[in-house]
């Protein structure tokens, strides 16, 4: 099994890594793409016994704390993980901002042409901009070597817009999944294209419903973990009919499809 959108780097987690990942890796998942989404975290060394692939971006939330060279940091990091990815990076409808989106529409051009630059797919935020969010992309779709579009959420009547349908496009679904209210998630993880179909627990937020929380120090019942992710597994594979251990493997080989379109 395969996470492929978590942040290892969350400072509630960092003191506990090992116990962040046991039971996950004790459940057979075995890799993982960790997004670190703000300047302080770039530098920031891991250390997990899961198989994890680094990404590096500015989060659409952190835009506006962050340190005025960021974008330069950002290339450093980059630089000196040539496996590294570029997100978790986008655009945010949930969080209001003073100056109606214009900085983080800034901040995500600047991380596109920075990922063209240097040839490296992008994990992208959407939630409640998903329609602004693909308008950015399309000047760069096809320059990116590949494209995440995380804790997807839209109409599945979008999958048909230009820089969706691209075979270089993959979606991760998450524990919204679980939601008793989710509506439309559930028509959109029936319908993404099997071979472009990852999972995630975006973990340590997003704790699902019926999923376990892990305690820990005084974030107690508060906080999710990769041991989440069968239980979304198991929720994707009834709506796709499915076996769980097929979809497992499914969707573990899609995220390995992405990570090898890196250079
Ligand atoms: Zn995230």
């Amino acid at each position: 099994m395969f996470d492929s959108h978590l942040h290892l780097r969350d400072p509630r987690i960092i003191p506990y890594h090992a116990r962040f990942v046991k039971e996950a890796i004790d459940l057979g998942v075995t890799g993982c793409i960790d997004c670190a989404v703000r300047p302080e975290d770039w530098n920031a060394e891991v250390r997990c016994a899961l198989n994890v692939t680094t990404a590096f971006g500015l989060h659409p939330w952190c835009v506006a704390t962050a340190c005025p060279d960021w974008a330069d940091f950002l290339e450093c990091a980059l630089r000196a993980d040539p496996g590294a990815l570029v997100g978790e990076i986008g655009l945010d409808g949930i969080r209001k901002t003073f100056d109606g989106g214009a900085a983080q529409r800034e901040a995500l051009q600047i991380q596109l042409a920075l990922a063209v630059r240097l040839g490296r797919p992008v994990i992208l935020h959407g939630a409640r901009a998903w329609g602004a969010l693909l308008h950015a992309l399309e000047p760069w779709a096809d320059k990116l070597p590949a494209i995440l579009l995380h804790g997807v959420s839209f109409s599945p009547d979008l999958l048909r817009h230009p820089v969706l349908s691209r075979s270089n496009v993959w979606f991760s679904v998450g524990g919204a999944l679980l939601s008793p209210a989710a509506q439309t998630l559930p028509r959109l993880a029936a319908a993404i294209p099997l071979d472009r179909l990852l999972v995630e627990t975006d973990s340590p937020d997003m704790l699902p419903i019926g999923g376990e929380p892990l305690v820990l120090g005084q974030y107690r019942a508060l906080l999710n973990s990769p041991a989440n992710l069968p239980l979304i597994l198991r929720a994707l594979a009834r709506i796709r009919d499915i076996p769980f251990a097929e979809l497992a493997d499914l969707t573990a080989a899609n995220a390995h499809a992405l990570l090898a379109t890196r250079g």
